[in-house]
């Protein structure tokens, strides 16, 4: 049972008296006895009541059924008549008060026990369906999605605020109006009319058909032509739309909600993003450019010192009363020699930008290192550095670019001798291991220098990471795109004795042909 906060309302105060008596005994609790329509107002007003308990005849000017109307209309309490007789005028004017039932005077205990449960169910199964309502209708005029409910004949509801923009009607004067006039849905693709999206769902029994792309035309407006927002020129707005049926508790059509989502500002969002996308490609180019010019820099550093180094003793020579010139020729050379293997360099860091191989051919990796190791012979002596070398990979070909292998090779040694560069090293020895095996050629460069700590081995592949005052932190980098590019792998890893080893696994099998 629901214990309520009754007020009664009942000019002869006996029977008012016998009322509250029933009522309390009941479990429910009086809040107050008025015996008049004026009263009544004020004391609905002031208690707030769950229910009134309205005699219909009552002292002064106002009737219990004008004194329920007011009190209905400014509080929606729930009113229940007492009357002792029902004449048809008395009860037609109450039922227009939209009373929660009728007592019948001589009031008996277990008729009013009825009447008063009833009454407050009612009420509270009133209060829900209207808190629905209002969740409904906040949910509605909250969303971006326009939405208009149609009946059973495919005629306008209900259209929440979305789609009263959308379509260029209010609620009020779309209510009643065929779907088809009030706004015309074009194919997205074909822009013919589209069928009536309603009509089909009622016709075709389908619950929620897929959705569909049109042009939805304001007011039935079929002058097309004129280009909606979207940036894709075709006329009105194109929207996303959708049709559910609403189904009544005998399982048949009732009528159906539409849902349009306007595409416009979807669609702008993609293209942003496309352009955005586009401008991070073209930062990402301009970053490489940046990459590229550090590369360069980093690679043409070698020779460059050499060229310097050699032109120094050039001069040299030249300032003796009687120079040497077979000497100084062999220095020139040098010179020459470092300066061709400069512009070799940068040309073929230029194709390795654009991904290519300069220009391949058969290189002897063997030899190729034995070359190398010359080009730093003077830069390994002055560091007091041993050099073992064990070249046993045979076959030694591998199809590639000549000058990137000997550019891989040379950063790896020049890596070594740096990590070998501190002063209290007990062991200074440079290991380069050729081998073959697996499908693949190996080459080993093993230094006894500083090692690789705690780092990640793949942080050092990053372009720009150095760990040097005056580093690059291009040549691994570098290093790494040369072979992925001729089909292998480098990777680094902690040396046997300290130090760090650097290896090449390069394919010999995919130039044999
Ligand atoms: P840079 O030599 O200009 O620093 P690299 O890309 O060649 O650029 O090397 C990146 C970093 O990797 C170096 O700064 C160093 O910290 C680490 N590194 C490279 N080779 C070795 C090595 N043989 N031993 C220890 N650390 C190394």
């Amino acid at each position: 049972m629901i214990a309520a906060r009754i007020l009664i309302v009942e000019d002869d105060r006996i029977v008012a008296r016998d009322i509250q008596n029933q009522v309390s005994r009941m479990g429910h609790v009086v809040v107050g006895l008025s015996t008049s329509g004026e009263e009544a107002v004020r004391l609905a007003v002031h208690h707030q009541p769950d229910l009134v308990l309205m005699d219909i005849r009552l002292d002064g000017e106002m009737d219990g059924i004008e004194a329920a109307r007011r009190i209905r209309e400014a509080q929606r309490i729930p009113v229940v008549f007492l009357t002792a007789y029902a004449n048809d005028e008395v009860v037609q004017r109450a039922s227009r008060t939209e009373p929660f039932g009728y007592l019948l005077k001589p009031l008996e205990e277990p008729q009013m026990r009825t009447v008063i449960q009833m009454a407050l169910y009612k009420q509270a199964s009133d209060a829900k369906l209207r808190m629905s309502e209002r969740r409904y209708a906040a949910t509605l005029a909250s969303i971006r999605d326009g939405v208009i409910l149609c009946d059973r004949d495919g005629r306008v509801d209900f259209m929440n605020r979305v789609a009263e923009a959308m379509t260029g009607w209010t609620a009020a004067e779309a209510a009643g109006r065929p779907l088809t006039s009030v706004f015309v849905a074009l194919d997205e693709e074909t822009q013919e009319p589209q069928e009536d999206f309603s009509a089909l769902v009622r016709r075709s029994g389908a619950h929620a058909p897929p959705e569909r792309l049109s042009r939805l035309l304001p007011r039935g407006d079929t002058a097309a032509g004129r280009a909606g927002e979207d940036g894709t020129g075709g006329p009105g707005i194109a929207v996303e739309e959708r049709c559910s049926a609403i189904i009544d508790d005998r399982g048949e059509v009732a009528g159906s909600v539409l849902v349009f989502s306007d595409l416009t500002q979807r669609r702008r969002v993609a293209e942003a993003l496309r352009t955005a996308q586009a401008d991070l490609a073209h930062a990402g180019r301009l970053t490489m450019m940046g990459e590229l010019a550090a590369a360069v820099a980093h690679e043409v550093n070698q020779p460059l010192m050499a060229i310097v180094t050699n032109a120094g003793t050039c001069l040299q020579h030249l300032s003796h009363p009687e120079p040497d010139l077979g000497k100084t020729r062999a220095v020139a050379e040098r010179i020459v020699r470092d300066a061709q293997r400069a512009g070799d360099v940068v040309r073929s860091i230029h194709a390795l930008a654009r991904r290519t191989p300069a220009d391949p051919g058969w290189v002897d990796v063997n030899a190729l290192i034995v070359e190398t190791l010359a080009l730093v012979r003077a830069e390994l002596r002055r560091a007091r550095i041993t050099v073992e070398t064990d070249l046993q990979a045979a076959p030694p070909w591998v199809h590639g670019d000549r000058v990137q292998l000997q550019q891989l090779i040379l950063n790896l040694v020049m890596n070594a001798i740096e990590a070998m560069a501190a002063p209290d090293l007990p062991l200074r020895r440079l290991c380069v291991v050729t081998t073959s095996g697996d499908g693949g050629l190996a080459v080993r460069v093993e230094d006894s220098g500083s090692g690789l700590a705690d780092t990640d081995p793949e942080v050092l592949f990053r372009a720009l990471y150095t760990t040097k005052p005056d580093g690059l932190g291009m040549g691994l980098s570098i290093s790494r795109s040369i072979v992925e590019l001729h089909g292998g792998r480098l990777t680094a890893s902690p040396g046997t004795q300290g130090g760090s080893v650097f290896e090449v696994v390069l394919p010999v099998a995919q130039g044999e042909t």
